[in-house]
């Protein structure tokens, strides 16, 4: 065991721009279309939810956006993240690949989420917003967007998916630490939540109805604005930070990764490792594989239908054309709670569409088993959610094995666990399960899909 083992960067090393791969796309994305008109949303039509800075950054095709110093001073507090060469892991497999990850788990949140909570609160601060509604699924966002609104003395309240709410307590603590107020959902608090409550009184929740409250809260109170912690082309943006250090960390080491690997929820921790690599690649750069992972319980990607859909339950969102299982499908409740949603980030979608990219869809015991050998080897314990890469990377790894190739591997750790140890103690006490969705109700969520003329 030998070699360096870590590539760190320093303070001033942080990416002074963010990367925006609607500059290098060989087709432009389906625009977003107005719910009413069924045309093309304009920034105009997003004012309710967003401060006009975001917006433009969601419509921009500049390759650099700027980021604010008042950001990266603040990023410096954790930023650039560790690249970890995982040595250990890679001898316990015998494997001849080499295996590097980005370690996300490092910010205060213990995720990949704060680099767009901070640049989102600080937009919505420079607009004269107090106040922030978001919605939450496993806790890993809402706390985020609770810790960049304690920096900027904005008001958060986030809107938790009501199984996670119930799992994972200390998320919630972690979110009122930080001054947010948290309510389960569906709630009682706003029209959404309580049609939902009529008609399921026991719903565990979804992401897809949380954002529904989250958006009704905003759009009813022009001093309230929402924020997103994944899907949005402007969130993909900010994600891209932790791609841009990473392709300085590899010159460091000397080497270049020929796979990219990250799990997917909303897909904005994968875009953020992956898009750096995929523009240069775009620009006459070399080809890698990029590999996105979802849950098999929750196969937006490997199952989903490339479609015009809503972002939510209730169709209070614009229409975005994405994988998606059906805006009214509900996955099963799994320990990965960040990965369920029914769509996919509009760009994840389309760059998959195009052929750039792989999806793969893993089990939850699969992942705990490869995130146990992980820990025992490289001694950090992943969130349910990353556990689903660490699998994908395990797996290529194994891969390059059988076929005696020494690939490199880079994956996106894109958080800690230490707020899912009840994931972990299920696991041990053999009561973690393999969810199957119900084909019936995915059937069902799929023939619901708006209809939208060509
Ligand atoms: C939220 C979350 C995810 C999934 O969200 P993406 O937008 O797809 O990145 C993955 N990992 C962790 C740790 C999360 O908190």
């Amino acid at each position: 065991m030998s070699g360096q083992l870590k590539y760190v960067l320093d303070e001033t090393q942080i990416p002074k721009s963010w990367y925006n791969i609607a500059a290098d796309l060989p087709v432009p994305p389906p625009p977003a279309l107005h719910p009413g008109t069924m045309q093309p949303a304009g920034p105009g039509d997003f004012e309710p939810l967003f401060p006009m800075e975001l917006i433009l950054q969601e419509v921009s095709t500049e390759r650099e956006i700027e980021i604010p110093e008042p950001i990266r001073d603040i990023y410096r507090m954790w930023r650039p993240s560790p690249l970890i060469r995982a040595r250990r892991l890679e001898q316990a497999l015998g494997t001849p690949a080499k295996i590097y990850f980005k370690n996300e788990g490092v910010s205060p949140a213990g995720s990949h989420k704060p680099n767009t909570a901070v640049p989102q609160a600080w937009y919505n601060k420079e607009a004269g917003i107090k106040r922030l509604s978001t919605e939450t699924g496993a806790g890993q966002w809402g706390s985020s967007l609770a810790f960049a609104g304690a920096l900027f003395g904005i008001d958060v309240t986030v809107f938790q998916v009501r199984v996670s709410y119930d799992q994972k307590p200390y998320r919630r603590a972690l979110m009122e630490t930080y001054g947010a107020r948290c309510l389960p959902s569906p709630s009682t608090e706003t029209e959404s939540g309580r049609a939902i409550l009529a008609q399921f009184p026991d719903s565990p929740g979804s992401l897809g109805i949380a954002i529904s409250e989250a958006v009704e809260v905003a759009a009813k109170d022009p001093a309230v604005k929402y924020a997103l912690g994944s899907v949005l082309n402007h969130v993909l943006l900010h994600q891209t930070v932790n791609g841009l250090e990473a392709i300085k960390q590899f010159e460091m080491a000397g080497d270049d990764p020929d796979v990219v690997i990250g799990c997917v929820g909303g897909g904005s921790n994968f875009a953020g490792i992956a898009f750096p690599y995929l523009g240069m690649q775009l620009r006459g750069g070399r080809k890698r594989r990029f590999v996105a992972v979802e849950p098999a319980s929750c196969p937006t990607m490997t199952r989903g239908k490339y479609a015009y859909d809503f972002g939510d339950t209730a169709h209070l969102t614009p229409l975005v054309k994405m994988h998606t299982l059906g805006s009214t499908f509900i996955p099963p409740a799994s320990h990965s709670g960040g990965l369920r949603y029914h769509g996919m980030a509009p760009l994840v979608s389309h760059v998959h569409q195009l052929g750039l990219i792989e999806a793969r869809a893993y089990r939850q015991i699969a992942c705990f088993d490869a995130a146990i050998q992980f820990a025992r080897c490289e001694g950090i314990v992943p969130a349910p959610e990353s556990t689903h890469a660490v699998c994908c990377a395990i797996d290529e790894a194994l891969r390059c094995k059988r076929e005696g190739k020494a690939e490199t591997i880079l994956f996106n750790l894109s958080g800690h666990g230490h707020f899912d140890m009840g994931a972990y103690i299920a696991y041990f006490e053999g009561k973690l399960t393999d969810h199957s969705y119900d084909e019936g109700e995915l059937a069902l969520a799929l023939a619901g899909l708006p209809s939208v003329a060509a």
